[in-house]
């Protein structure tokens, strides 16, 4: 049986969603061209787009925002997320950004230096894939095959496949190599933590070829918490002793604070010790995102972000988080949905190529599976799969995901688990005539990033 962990907090504000009437959400779905991102959020019960900058701030980040010092440079709120931020990660220097992506802006075109260099990650994030190739490189993603493995139990999905990375660098040549970045936890296999002991081999590999590492921080606590669970030698240690262990194997980080750092908005560059990189982050950070105290945010964010940090951070904490999570995937399983299994940190990835066989890759069977849940229950999820991938940028062919997932993915201190319930139920009903959903096609595709604002229309 699912076991439910009481969410350490009572709550103290409340905000009123509502339930629109099924005919209504069937025309909004229309109105929004079967993509729920043009969904509004007036018309949905609840929203499980993203955990990104949708948890809820706590009484002291609250309070911390009164503090804040709204001073264009040398801001006292500046000089404080600095110290929290060095503090948990063991590095020199810290860069505020307005999110994850803004660090990816600034950092990755003075990364790779030549066009067509390839990036290696053990799986690209959408937005991290995207600066890359923006920045003229070539990513490339080297994630063990057992993530892709929905059905099997292992405690790190989120590993590299360390023989592949090596043989990639001595294939291609360290010198088309830009970085090494390491997803922590890897959001695009399902929220997937990655053991201490293959990052630091990944390391050690890249280090060995004199590659620069950097750690996609976004969940990095999440991971820390999983690392407690379940690698041998970490029992004893705090999330704090693991998460700095995390960061040592690394030279640098940029995060999407958004996550991890329990903020609406906000993001980080740390660099360990390189002061020439750190320079040259902050010339380019004034054009792009603001005076290097600030960097896009408020002082009233960096006090939050200070707090935030902190708080993500707290065990107790993370045994609600992902035992809230695990709850959610165990309902599932035990309905016999298939989902990625283990489930990971931030979300339920419900396996829609088993659910819909009957919609091929570029036909998008996982957002039809979204599109149905939306119209039974009102909830919004997101598609990971075939529409998200987008096209190979050389032949223009649309690209086949080795996963079609809908991504359930549930906001940090948001939700309760009655909430986790009504979900189940609405996701175990549409899974009951997942057989016989139709596919879609585009109205309308971007170039870059399709499936934020694409336009679709069902299959005849
Ligand atoms: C969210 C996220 C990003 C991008 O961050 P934003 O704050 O959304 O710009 C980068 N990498 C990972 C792993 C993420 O989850």
């Amino acid at each position: 049986m699912a076991t439910r962990i009481p969410e350490p907090f009572r709550i103290k504000m409340v905000e009123r969603i509502n339930l629109i009437p099924r005919e209504e959400r069937e025309q909004r779905l229309v109105e929004a061209g079967y993509n729920p991102f043009a969904l509004r959020s007036q018309d949905i019960y609840i929203d499980l787009l993203t955990d990104s900058g949708t948890g809820a701030m706590s009484d002291k980040q609250w309070a911390a925002v009164m503090l804040g010092d709204e001073s264009y440079a040398g801001s006292k709120s500046f000089y404080k997320l600095e110290s929290v931020v060095q503090e948990i990660t063991g590095y020199k220097y810290v860069i505020p950004t307005h999110q994850g992506r803004g660090a990816e802006q600034v950092v990755l075109p003075l990364v790779i230096k030549n066009k067509g260099d390839y990036v290696l990650n053990n799986m690209h994030f959408d937005t991290t894939m995207g600066h890359v190739i923006l920045a003229g490189g070539r990513p490339v993603n080297l994630i063990d095959e057992k993530a892709f493995d929905t059905d099997k139990y292992d405690d790190f999905k989120g590993d590299f496949d360390l023989e592949k990375l090596e043989n990639f660098i001595k294939e291609h040549g360290v010198d088309k190599i830009s970085c090494l970045i390491i997803t922590v936890t890897c959001n695009s296999s399902g929220g997937q933590p990655i053991s201490m002991a293959n990052m630091r081999s990944a390391s050690d590999i890249a280090h060995k070829y004199g590659l620069q590492v950097f750690l996609d921080a976004a969940r990095y606590a999440e991971n820390a918490y999983f690392i407690k669970e379940r690698e041998n030698g970490y029992q004893n240690k705090s999330i704090r002793e693991i998460a700095k262990e995390m960061f040592c194997y690394a030279d640098g980080l940029m995060m999407s604070a958004k996550k991890d750092g329990i903020v609406n908005m906000g993001g980080l560059i740390g660099i360990k010790d390189n002061e020439d990189l750190y320079n040259e982050c902050r010339s380019r950070l004034v054009p792009m995102e603001g005076f290097p105290t600030y960097g896009g945010l408020a002082g009233r964010d960096m006090e939050a972000l200070s707090v935030g940090l902190e708080e993500a951070l707290e065990y107790e904490y993370l045994h609600y988080r992902i035992g809230q999570v695990k709850y959610l995937g165990d309902r599932l399983r035990e309905a016999g949905v298939p989902i990625q299994y283990p489930t990971g940190g931030h979300a339920v990835f419900v396996d829609c190529k088993k659910l819909c066989p009957q919609i091929p890759f570029h036909q998008f069977p996982a957002q039809a599976f979204c599109n149905a849940l939306y119209i039974e229950s009102g909830i919004r999820p997101v598609e990971i799969g075939s529409f998200l991938l987008g096209r190979d940028p050389e032949t223009g062919e649309n690209l086949e995901s080795p996963l079609e997932l809908m991504r359930l993915t549930i906001p940090r201190r948001v939700y309760t688990n009655d909430h986790m319930d009504y979900i189940a139920d609405g996701v175990i009903k549409v899974a009951e005539y997942a057989s016989s959903l139709k596919g879609f096609e585009f109205e309308y595709e971007p170039k870059v990033l399709r499936h934020f604002t694409a336009k679709l229309k069902p299959v005849e």
